[in-house]
């Protein structure tokens, strides 16, 4: 299986994420996903992640145009799943500062160690409903939680909405 020794440059290209069908049970939850994340780094290497669990991160400084593009295709389809996969978002970019969205309280509210800034990632995106109309949303990637959340209208949006509607 394993041909010479892979040095870390080889290595990170293994970093990918993939489409699969059947769809798999998501590695966190036990929601069916048809997306795979795969990474020499994970213990196992192949895991499943759904919308909710699923940001496609390198975990390599120097990451290439493809994982940051993998990026921030995970973070709009997070934000389409919260949306009852409906209308489309038409931006996603980086967000230096979490504190910058409207209504962030910080997910843990933690002090001690706010040295340690790579606890969460955020983005700006722009969600556009099917009627035209745009929002601001914001999203938020919690290391601890390993989870992503949301944010509109000056607030974290607690469920999706299509299981709002039940
Ligand atoms: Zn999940």
């Amino acid at each position: 299986m394993n041909e010479n020794s892979v040095s870390s440059t080889d290595k990170r290209e293994e970093y990918k994420v993939l489409s699969v069908w059947p769809p798999q049970k998501c590695y966190h939850c036990d929601r069916l996903t048809g997306v795979v994340h795969i990474d020499p780094a994970f213990v196992p290497n192949f895991q499943p992640k759904c919308a909710l669990h699923g940001l496609a991160r390198c975990p390599f400084l120097d990451e290439t145009v493809e994982e940051r593009e993998a990026e921030l295709e995970s973070v709009r389809r997070y934000v389409l799943w919260m949306h009852a996969d409906t209308g489309r978002v038409v931006l996603v970019a980086p967000l230096e500062h979490p504190e910058e969205i409207p209504g962030y309280e910080g997910l843990l509210g933690y002090e001690e160690d706010e040295e340690d800034e790579c606890d969460e990632t955020a983005w700006h995106t722009r969600y556009e409903h099917p009627s035209g109309e745009r929002i601001d949303s914001w999203v938020v990637w919690s290391n601890d939680d390993l989870q992503l959340y949301l944010y509109e209208n000056g607030a974290m949006v607690e469920q999706r909405q299509i299981e709002q509607v039940v």
